[in-house]
């Protein structure tokens, strides 16, 4: 999609540290990160936010979660837990509309989130 951010990303147009890259999707570190570990994972497809990915393409969907576990695992995360966030919506902080699925760890985290 022209004019957005993470789909310039995935074509390479804009520099990012990618952790992952499989068909149908890509994973990199973010530029602010609030853990010592944090990676967005993205569809390649261009889709708004999680309830619109939901509703397009279950498999995409499946991709996606299993893009974050094995980034999970990768970066060595499993034995003391991590987080998969997906903001959706402005009013719960999105501020990229192309779906991510933000994977953070290497810290404690509180609940109920911030
Ligand atoms: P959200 O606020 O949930 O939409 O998350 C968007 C995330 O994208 C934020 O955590 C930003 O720090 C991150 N971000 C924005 N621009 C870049 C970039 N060029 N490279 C990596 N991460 C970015
Ligand atoms: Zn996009």
């Amino acid at each position: 999609m022209v004019d957005c951010l993470f789909c310039r990303m995935v074509a390479g147009e804009v520099p990012a540290t990618v952790v992952h890259d499989d068909e149908q999707t890509f994973a990199f570190r973010d530029i602010n990160p609030q853990a010592p570990t944090h990676v967005l994972v993205i569809p390649k497809a261009h889709h708004p936010d999680i309830g619109a990915l939901a509703a397009a393409d279950d498999g995409l969907l499946g991709a996606l979660h299993r893009a974050a576990a094995a980034v999970a695992d990768r970066e060595g995360l499993a034995a003391d837990g991590w987080r998969l966030v997906f903001n959706t919506g402005a009013g719960a902080g999105q501020s990229v509309f192309h779906v991510h699925g933000h994977v953070l760890g290497g810290r404690k985290f509180g609940w109920p989130p911030g």
